[in-house]
């Protein structure tokens, strides 16, 4: 895997090795690491816009936006001074301040099914609280999820996961205890027939249905037609909640993300990446009357030294007015190269003969290594990881960083202009060679 390489990568390796002496394996989220994809990972000095650059001075174009959060490009000059204005006021209080319901205002804007929310500081948390919630308001157990799609680390919740899970192919967690994970239903995505069997089997116990509405982290995996509509049905049905996960889609598939764009409400709706414009934020917010059932006002406990952190909220805010003032250009902006970016790349897989699935939904698309539709997990694992990998280190080799892993999606910026769009291609007739 440590192929020869054109680029000078001497002060990362060393900045990798020095790394690997302290945090196990180098780095604090595995995906970091490139174990899938091999060669040394470039450490980041700066970003700015659609490129990131490394401690030998390489440039990148950025095809992963730390994750998802970077929709407006790096150090984004309102969200930089939003952040300093609001560090010269202090870092952390601890106590309330009006940038909470600042950053609610907006969002409960954007997302009609949400009346009332509440700050974290992850995704992860706020997936985690959303299933407490949710077993505490409907006094159930049972938690419907799919394969392939990932709610963060929180123990209930490692079940045939996505992201990193998929990518080291393993089922879940050691640590997890069995009886911790036994009331984890893991269903295949888009199947409505294994969902209505879960009910039956278990009437009266399931608690939540939990989904990314669009799968990023088994790479992009769109719903099937009605698959949204008939969750939502078969929840109101049987009494369980439909949390919608969005940590991902919020803010990204449009404002009000993919409950926007597929006409679904959720009763519960985790946000994360987005809303916190790169700073460490979650949220989970649904139903006034489901969102009092948390303390102080109801018995299901949930709290977070640092949620509703001031400088969270101040680089939240800046994002999404942005976003908002800015509607129709943003979206129909991204849509546009990221089609461009995404058919590009087919086109010329198409032409060499190499079989590629493209899946794209806005700004998230997935280039799959297979030749059959993918719209599973069992449908993405048909790729053929070791191509991707080599495509994913040409890809670094000509200045275009991918995520590193077939599972995961890869997201644009209102930053990636045709200069980009040029540079994808160019980058990618060359790495597919
Ligand atoms: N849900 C989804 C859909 C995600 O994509 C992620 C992270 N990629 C999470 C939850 C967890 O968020 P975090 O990494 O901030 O804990």
């Amino acid at each position: 895997s440590n192929e020869p390489t054109a680029r000078v990568t001497t002060q990362s390796r060393a900045l990798q090795q020095r790394a690997a002496r302290l945090l196990p394996g180098g780095v604090d989220s595995p995906v970091r690491a490139f174990l899938a994809v091999g060669g040394d990972p470039p450490f980041v000095t700066h970003a700015k816009g659609a490129y990131l650059w490394d401690a030998d001075g390489n440039r990148y174009l950025d095809f992963f936006g730390s994750w998802g959060p970077m929709i407006l490009g790096h150090a984004f000059e309102p969200v930089v001074e939003a952040i300093q204005q609001a560090a010269a006021r202090g870092a952390s209080f601890g106590a309330s301040h009006a940038g909470e319901a600042n950053l609610a205002e907006l969002v409960t804007r954007c997302f009609p099914s949400i009346q009332k929310l509440r700050f974290v500081s992850s995704g992860t948390e706020a997936c985690m609280s959303a299933i407490r919630l949710a077993r505490g308001f409907t006094g159930r157990k049972f938690v419907v999820k799919f394969e392939g799609c990932y709610h963060g680390h929180a123990d209930a919740l490692l079940v045939k996961a996505g992201s990193g899970i998929a990518t080291l192919g393993i089922p879940g967690s050691a640590g997890v205890p069995e009886e911790t994970a036994m009331h984890t239903l893991a269903l295949p995505y888009n199947d409505l027939t294994a969902v209505e069997l879960a009910f039956e089997n278990h009437p009266e116990q399931i608690a939540c249905i939990i989904l990314e509405p669009v799968v990023g982290n088994a790479g992009t995996i769109a719903p099937a037609p009605g698959f949204l509509s008939e969750l939502r049905r078969l929840c109101t049905q049987h009494g369980a909640l439909l949390i919608v996960d969005e940590v991902m889609t919020g803010f990204r598939l449009s404002l009000g993300g993919a409950q926007q764009m597929y006409g679904v409400q959720a009763d519960i709706t985790t946000l994360g990446k987005i809303v916190g414009g790169g700073l460490p934020c979650g949220v989970f917010g649904g139903r006034a009357e489901i969102m009092d059932y948390l303390a102080p006002l109801g018995p299901v406990y949930q709290a977070g030294t640092l949620s509703g952190n001031p400088l969270a909220m101040a680089a939240g805010i800046a994002t999404l007015e942005h976003l908002i003032q800015h509607e129709g250009e943003v979206y129909g902006g991204l849509e546009r190269v990221t089609a461009h970016i995404a058919d590009g790349v087919a086109s010329i897989a198409h032409a060499a003969g190499i079989p590629l699935t493209t899946n794209r939904v806005g700004s998230m698309f997935t280039w799959f290594f297979t030749d059959q539709p993918v719209t599973d997990f069992a449908s993405a694992a048909t790729s053929d990881t070791k191509a991707f990998a080599r495509f994913h280190r040409a890809m670094l080799e000509a200045g275009v960083w991918l995520p590193p892993s077939q599972y995961e999606a890869a997201f644009i910026s209102t930053a990636h202009r045709d200069v980009e769009i040029g540079l994808a291609l160019d980058a990618a007739r060359h790495a597919l060679r």
